[in-house]
């Protein structure tokens, strides 16, 4: 069911109850700003998912709440994690849902990394 992306937080959410360790999750990398782990449910054999460790409900929040330091550690984050994982030669995409009309599930921010093939058009018809 799609979320609107705005607040306020719910703290039970499922990321935040992975960010609790309240629920397993496949870890990729953890810092300061960001933690990553496998989406339960991959759309290309390297689906990933980067999330902040604040409480942000999607990108529109984390945009406008988050501090200089929080924006900047999860953005160099998110590139860290490709270039350990080898991607940036054969290439990788970005893409964060944000409210109803991207279909954003889970209201805690969250960017999908995807790689390990031609990832085709951006958008399905
Ligand atoms: P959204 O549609 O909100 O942008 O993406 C949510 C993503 O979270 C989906 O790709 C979905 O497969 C993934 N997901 C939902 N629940 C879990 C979970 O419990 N663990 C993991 N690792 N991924 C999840």
């Amino acid at each position: 069911m799609p979320v609107s992306g705005l607040p306020p937080y719910d703290t039970n959410n499922i990321f935040a109850r992975i960010l609790r360790g309240e629920i397993p999750s496949r870890k990729v990398y953890e810092d300061e700003w960001a933690f990553a782990f496998h989406d339960i449910n991959p759309q290309a054999p390297i689906h990933i998912l980067v999330v902040p460790k604040g409480p942000y409900c999607s990108f529109a929040d984390f945009s406008t709440e988050a501090s200089d330091a929080e924006i900047a550690g999860f953005m160099r984050a998110v590139g860290q994690i490709a270039r350990d994982l080898g991607l940036e030669t054969p290439g990788y995409r970005l893409l964060a849902n944000m409210g109803a009309h991207s279909g954003q599930e889970v209201p805690h921010f969250h960017v999908h990394l995807f790689a390990g093939k031609p990832l085709g058009r951006m958008i399905a018809e």
